[in-house]
């Protein structure tokens, strides 16, 4: 096992980064390995001294909200060179020093294998054979550009990108009153995603990124579709740029000329706004906090379960599991895309970056379009509705959805009203412009109702389908939703108008249905309940005091587990596990242990549905007699704030994606007459689409959760990571 390991961020800071360290401080010290947090990324370890130095458990308390990198972080040309990296391997083997975790970009990334593989070489130069053989290393990938191959996200990507989602919200309100353009710059020297996904998530009407081949004139396509766009009274216009856009001789094209070529052409008034450092800033969102945490904890017990010597490579995460990549490969292949599109080889940096990009560039340009590319055929058409409780992103899910069906030619007809909309002939029909201004709206605009389809709903649904002229439906909500589905599916032999195509979209906060492991507006939740969270946490003052916070979630854990996650509150009581009384008991002596040894604010979670008689206010009357006037308790209980407001960046995205499938899927059952109902569901990187049976079928006998969720593998980590010291009970 390694003596001992040191960690440092390096390169541009990133949103998580505290997050990753915190997980490698703690997890280390957890595995009785002292760890050293090296200040200023490599110039740090270059200067040695004070630079370099043991981090304790409570070094990284408190950091998880924090944007940044307390460590600090640089770009440092003696590292660069052989003699800095010499003293770099100097002052790790005078320290004892035998493994190093390295957050950042790609150069960060190759530095550490430049490290790991000179390490030799600095020994034998230095005199030093007594020290160990090799440098284990270990790279996170650290960059708001989600640049770097290996990983589906890099930490801080997540955070970047709802910045810009912001920004273009605020603008789009103000650019409407004013009848104004905006020119947005994204940052992202080689790399599409935050403006592609921004212009995705925010709804933009132009989006320019390095990836794509433009044609000669196309500034004049531009032109010709903010002209229409103002003619036919779009309230704003919003053209996207990547800072590394390029012209097609591979020149940038700046915002101020963008500007410029609109005001001449138009004689209109178009301000920019370049987000810069912006995109940086700020705390972490519950998914860059999770994701940093998730992956930090996993590069320790690599270094702890690996025999020395192996260890050279970065770990991400790829369809939702953490993976390890040679940190050389990862360095080739991110800096192959840069090479491309230097080259003037588009098509293969678009394909490096994967299908999910190419698809996320055409559905923009589809949803930017000032009409659809088909005239409506006029015969009937799709329904869409929300059922259920309503959740963030559902707006979105049927703005795309219905937009891709009209692109298509296909009518489409929005439910009010959920299922008793269905039952009782509320339908109208939507059009293309009014969808335009639905992405980003909370709630649901074609409105949600709870309603079991009862036997006598049946024959009014299949007469509405009838009169419609409906030949395939959409769904998007939860388990009521499913069940209602599977009620008319069941009927289709006594109703043959429904046997039409259906295909229904996971959309709950509470992240309880099956084939799916996100749900639309489940991120959102979550980011509601850490913002919350960590605003509890800066009430502690002088005083000692203990909160229990009561999160939704209904009979799944997923809000209260991966908010304990991300807040680094000390426990989370879950519906999958109970609450037994031997735990609340141990839960009051670590409480008692935790203030004693120095914390002033205690955060339990629990699950609305945890336990039938262990309520909120039965653990906070029960702390409070233990409590013997050392400390206060109080209870929070978040209810309907946690489905608020617009849907997060992830969330929209989701939606989105799962709009455009269900539309090119029905699409395409209606034309093979093909009657199936299919549930879509997001496993790892892809969306795909599954039996109705069969996805009922994953769930547990009373129907309230998937049979085996996945985020319960993470309650260990949340657990070890939030407990007052090394070897602390939970
Ligand atoms: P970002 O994505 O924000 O640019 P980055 O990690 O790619 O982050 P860089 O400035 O490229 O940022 O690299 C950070 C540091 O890593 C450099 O200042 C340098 O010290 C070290 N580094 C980069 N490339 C090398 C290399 N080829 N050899 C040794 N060290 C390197």
């Amino acid at each position: 096992m390694i003596r001992s390991l040191a960690v440092l961020t390096s390169g541009g800071d990133a949103p998580g980064m505290n997050a990753a360290v915190r997980a490698v401080v703690r997890r280390a010290l957890d595995c009785g390995v002292p760890v050293h947090g090296v200040f200023n990324g490599y110039e740090g370890l270059v200067a040695g001294g004070d630079s370099i130095r043991l981090l304790g458990w409570q070094d990284v308390g408190g950091i998880l909200p924090r944007g940044g990198t307390f460590l600090g972080t640089a770009r440092s040309e003696r590292f660069r060179l052989p003699e800095g990296r010499r003293a770099a391997v100097a002052n790790l083997v005078e320290r004892g020093i035998g493994a190093l975790v390295v957050i950042g970009g790609d150069g960060s990334l190759m530095g550490a294998h430049v490290l790991a593989s000179e390490w030799p070489e600095h020994l034998a130069s230095l005199g030093l054979e007594e020290a160990p053989e090799a440098l284990q290393v270990i790279g996170l990938p650290g960059s708001i550009d989600n640049d770097l191959f290996g990983t589906d996200m890099s930490i801080g990507a997540d955070t970047a990108l709802n910045h810009i989602v912001q920004a273009i919200d605020d603008l789009s309100s103000t650019a409407a009153s004013h009848q104004r353009t905006f020119v947005l710059e994204t940052m992202g020297r080689h790399c599409g995603y935050l403006a592609l996904m921004g212009s995705l998530a925010g709804g933009a009407s132009w989006v320019l990124v390095p990836e794509e081949e433009l044609e000669l004139r196309w500034h004049q396509k531009m032109v010709r579709s903010l002209r229409k766009s103002r003619e036919i009274g779009r309230p704003h216009q919003m053209v996207v740029v990547a800072e590394g856009a390029r012209h097609p001789d591979g020149l940038p094209i700046r915002a101020e000329e963008i500007r410029r070529i609109l005001c001449e052409q138009l004689a209109i008034d178009v301000r920019i706004t370049v987000l810069g450092h912006v995109q940086r800033g700020g705390s972490p969102t519950a998914f860059d906090r999770i994701l940093a945490t998730r992956l930090g904890v996993a590069a320790v017990d690599l270094l702890v379960k690996e025999p020395p010597g192996k260890l050279r490579h970065m770990l991400g995460l790829q369809k939702n599991r953490v993976t390890a990549t040679p940190l050389a490969e990862v360095v080739e292949q991110s800096r192959r895309v840069a090479q491309e599109i230097e080259n003037g080889s588009y098509g293969k940096a678009q394909e490096l970056r994967g299908e999910s990009f190419t698809r996320g560039l055409e559905l923009v340009k589809t949803l930017s379009r000032i009409e659809p590319a088909e005239k409506s055929q006029g015969e009937g058409g799709v329904g869409i509705l929300t059922g259920g409780a309503d959740a963030p992103g559902m707006n979105t899910a049927v703005s795309v959805a219905a937009r891709c069906l009209l692109n298509q030619g296909i009518a489409v007809y929005g439910v009010l009203e959920s299922f008793p909309g269905l039952i009782h002939g509320r339908l109208r029909e939507l059009g293309w412009n009014e969808l335009t201004g639905w992405l980003n709206r909370p709630s649901s605009e074609l409105g949600t109702l709870r309603h079991d389809v009862r036997e006598e709903d049946l024959a009014k649904i299949a007469e509405n389908i009838s009169r419609h002229g409906l030949k395939g439906l959409i769904v998007i909500g939860g388990l009521g939703s499913y069940l209602n589905v599977a009620r008319m599916v069941e009927n289709r032999r006594r109703f043959p108008e429904l046997d039409i195509p259906i295909v229904v979209l996971p959309a709950t906060i509470d992240n309880n249905l099956p084939c799916t492991e996100f749900t639309i507006g489940a991120d959102t939740a979550l980011n509601n309940v850490i913002q919350v969270l960590d605003k509890i946490r800066h009430t502690a003052g002088a005083t000692r005091r203990a909160f229990v916070v009561e999160v939704m979630g209904r009979r799944s854990g997923f809000l209260a587990l991966l908010g304990a996650l991300a807040s680094g509150a000390e426990k989370a009581y879950l519906p999958e596990l109970g609450i037994r009384l031997r735990d609340l008991s141990r839960d009051v002596d670590m409480l008692q242990e935790s203030f004693r040894s120095g914390k002033r604010m205690v955060i339990f979670l629990r699950n609305e549905e945890a336990s039938r008689h262990y309520t909120t206010d039965f653990i906070r009357r029960l702390l409070e007699e233990e409590s013997r006037d050392e400390f206060e308790v109080r209870t929070a209980i978040l209810g309907h704030l946690q489905r608020g407001g617009a849907p997060s960046a992830f969330d929209r995205i989701l939606a989105s994606r799962m709009g455009a499938f269900a539309a090119f899927s029905l699409a395409d059952a209606m034309e093979q007459k093909y009657t199936g109902v299919r549930v879509l569901g997001l496993q790892g990187r892809g969306i795909g689409a599954f039996d109705l049976h069969e996805a009922l079928a994953e769930m547990d006998e009373g129907l309230t959760r998937p049979k085996n969720p996945w985020f319960l593998e993470l309650l260990p980590v949340a657990e070890a990571l939030a407990k007052h010291g090394p070897g602390a009970t939970v």
